[in-house]
């Protein structure tokens, strides 16, 4: 069953974002895939825009389920063509959000699965382990992964993780594949409890 989520708000400071019973985000480096998983989950074309032009999402764009919860689709990191002031910019309104929003229960972070995880991807999850923001692993594109490379890259992703090989959910937004029972968490995650 694909998530029914809608889009609520965008908005360039956590503060400004309306209060959730609870919250998910998903950040990644841009051209990783989240735009398309974000489609792929609530089996829309066009909920997260799929760009051509990596970076061009520069606001925190929130979503939410018919329970309440809610889904932060934080801003691409990491665009090479960006200038360095607005960089910062970035920087902070991510930093700030994954820091102070309250409501925050799991940041899924993004991973191409075929390029597997990049410097940018690595500081991104020593951050959060330093801050002791909670958060996953979602490797991306599993169909563009040679499947003599697969077993490399679990373990590899999994490594730089710090977490089990199991713990890594891979999907391929093209293909459907580990769609269903990424909604699923998704959607039990973002049920408040009573
Ligand atoms: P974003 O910048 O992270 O939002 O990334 P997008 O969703 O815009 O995707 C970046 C590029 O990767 C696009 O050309 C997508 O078509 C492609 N892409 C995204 N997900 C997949 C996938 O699961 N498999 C393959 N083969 N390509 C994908």
């Amino acid at each position: 069953m694909p998530l029914q989520f809608r889009f609520v708000t965008s908005a360039k400071r956590h503060v400004d974002l309306p209060e959730s019973p609870c919250e998910i985000a998903f950040v990644g480096r841009s051209n990783v895939g989240k735009s398309s998983l974000i489609n792929a989950l609530a089996n829309k074309r066009q909920l997260a825009k799929v760009s051509n032009t990596p970076g061009r999402t520069q606001l925190l764009n929130q979503f939410v389920l018919p329970t309440g919860g809610t889904i932060v689709d934080l801003p691409g990191y990491g665009y090479a063509r960006v200038p360095g002031k607005e960089l910062a910019g970035w920087q902070r309104m991510i930093e700030d959000y994954l820091l102070e929003r309250e409501e925050l229960d799991l940041v899924f972070v993004l991973v191409d699965g075929e390029i597997g995880p990049t410097k940018l991807d690595l500081q991104m999850l020593d951050w959060l382990r330093d801050n002791t923001v909670p958060h996953t692993i979602v490797a991306t594109k599993l169909d563009k992964v040679r499947p003599s490379k697969l077993a490399t890259r679990k373990r590899d992703l999994a490594k730089a993780a710090e977490l089990d090989p199991g713990d890594v959910i891979w999907v391929s937004a093209s293909k459907g594949t580990g769609i269903e029972h990424l909604a699923h968490l998704v959607q039990s995650l973002l049920t408040p409890s009573a």
